[in-house]
């Protein structure tokens, strides 16, 4: 831990995992050998930079850039980029690591990274963003490529900075692939990748109801966050027959006990995706309330799906929602839960999804998008959405094979990190101590 003093974020994430491994590595020392867990928590590479930019006043702006290149174990690393004033090396290190083992789970052959930058989106004009990006790119070109590193979107990187980073990245590198997943549908991207996180959480959710003989028909749910994954997650229980009841964001909650409906879904997109606006602008729009400074989870529902943040739901919030009943917590966000909040949902018996299993749909759809690029083709939306089923449905299976219990129960969170790590165990082992 010394090597890692100052960053809790890392070190909770390694925590978690660790819990869960210890006791499978005890039955099967071979996962031990080779220094393997010394060499797992350890980033392959972390390349850290300066971001220099001119803003709209033409004052020069400095930020902090990072990529972390965590594993190559069994594919190119892969992971979004982060655009937030939070992110931080621990922040950035604790998505790398959880990435890893969430890219394992999908299947298919992504090793693990993440990057970002300090930058705050918030109230910058769009040439700002621009030249923001293009500052970024102008270094991480040079440690990036489809069978290197291919990187994507994540909290303050949507399908506008992609855009201009894989423009930018395409003018350097004089090469079309762009390198970059999440791209616009008329320049490489797929059909279904906006969508794929959201609705993959609320497909994994669906199987853990499935368990208990239930399904989101008729259910209350709440929903943490208003961007990308929230907007689709919120779409896709809508569909299923469930009631929405709230969305948020880091300026407070809306809570509508009538539930979304298809329209409303369409104002909060235009306000959050083109007006840039908050869940305030949304609730005076629509009439709906709005709490400012309050999180989510002490309106009862049936499911909840945080989906903004780490550690947005901590043991108090976890300790409501149980007294109110709840049935599922499915993470469309990375660890939005706090260790003591996933243990209690687990003791209390709620069916607890991780975030590395239950939101790998994004990612997985980004390997979609990778295959499709190698291939030269798109395919079509159905195809797209119906491998993306399969695959949560297969990272399912993966968590009941490696995660039930004695007593017939789940953890999940079990399941998805042994079921991760024998994957990228076994390629490490096989390649040697590199
Ligand atoms: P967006 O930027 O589209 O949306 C993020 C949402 O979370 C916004 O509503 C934002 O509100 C809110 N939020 C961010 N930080 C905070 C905070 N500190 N406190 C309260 N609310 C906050 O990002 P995404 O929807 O892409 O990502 C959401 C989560 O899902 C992240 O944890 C991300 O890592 C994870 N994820 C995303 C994937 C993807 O495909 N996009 C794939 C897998 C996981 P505000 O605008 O006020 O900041």
């Amino acid at each position: 831990a010394d090597r890692n003093a100052g960053q809790p974020e890392f070190l909770q994430a390694v925590t978690e995992v660790m819990e869960s491994l210890w006791p499978f590595i005890e039955k099967h020392p071979r996962y031990a050998e080779q220094g393997l867990l010394d060499r797992l928590v350890e980033p392959e590479r972390v390349v850290m930079f300066r971001v220099s930019w001119v803003d709209d006043h033409g004052q020069v702006q400095v930020n902090r850039g990072y990529r972390i290149q965590h594993s190559m174990a069994i594919g190119p690393y892969k992971g979004g980029l982060r655009f937030h004033p939070s992110v931080t090396l621990s922040v950035l290190k604790f998505l790398a690591f959880e990435q890893t083992f969430k890219n394992a789970l999908t299947t298919l052959p992504m090793g693990g990274g993440k990057g970002g930058s300090d930058f705050d989106p918030k109230g910058k004009s769009q040439g700002e963003v621009m030249r923001f990006c293009q500052a970024f790119v102008s270094e991480l070109f040079r440690h990036v490529g489809s069978d290197t590193d291919v990187p994507a979107g994540d909290i303050g990187v949507g399908g506008r900075e992609v855009g201009y980073m894989a423009g930018m990245m395409k003018k350097l590198s004089n090469r079309a692939d762009c390198v970059f997943t999440g791209k616009g549908l008329s320049f490489g991207g797929s059909l279904m990748r906006p969508e794929a996180t959201g609705y993959g959480t609320v497909y994994f959710a669906e199987e853990m109801l499935r368990t208990r003989g239930r399904s989101f028909d008729g259910l209350r749910v709440s929903v943490s966050g208003s961007g990308n994954v929230a907007q689709y997650a919120v779409e896709k229980a809508m569909s299923l027959g469930a009631r929405v009841v709230t969305v948020s964001d880091s300026s407070g909650t809306v809570i509508d006990m009538d539930g979304f409906t298809p329209e409303k879904l369409a104002i909060l997109m235009d306000v959050k995706n083109h007006l840039y606006g908050r869940v305030g602008d949304y609730a005076a729009r629509t009439g709906s309330r709005f709490e400012a400074g309050v999180r989510p989870w002490h309106v009862p529902v049936d499911v909840a799906l945080p989906c903004a943040t780490q550690n947005e739901l901590d043991a108090t919030d976890a300790a409501t929602l149980i007294g109110n009943g709840v049935l599922c917590v499915a993470e469309g966000a990375n660890m939005p839960s706090t260790i003591e909040a996933a243990k209690a949902f687990e003791a209390a018996g709620v069916l607890y999804a991780p975030g590395k299993a239950s939101n790998a749909g994004g990612v997985a759809t980004s390997g979609l998008e990778m295959s499709q690029n190698a291939e030269r083709i798109g395919w079509p939306r159905e195809e797209v959405d119906t491998r993306l089923l399969q695959i949560m449905k297969g990272i399912h299976e993966a968590c009941v094979k490696y995660g039930t219990r004695a007593d017939g129960s789940i953890s999940y969170v079990d399941g998805a990190n042994i079921a991760g790590f024998v994957k990228v165990a076994d390629a490490m082992l096989a390649q040697g101590v590199i």
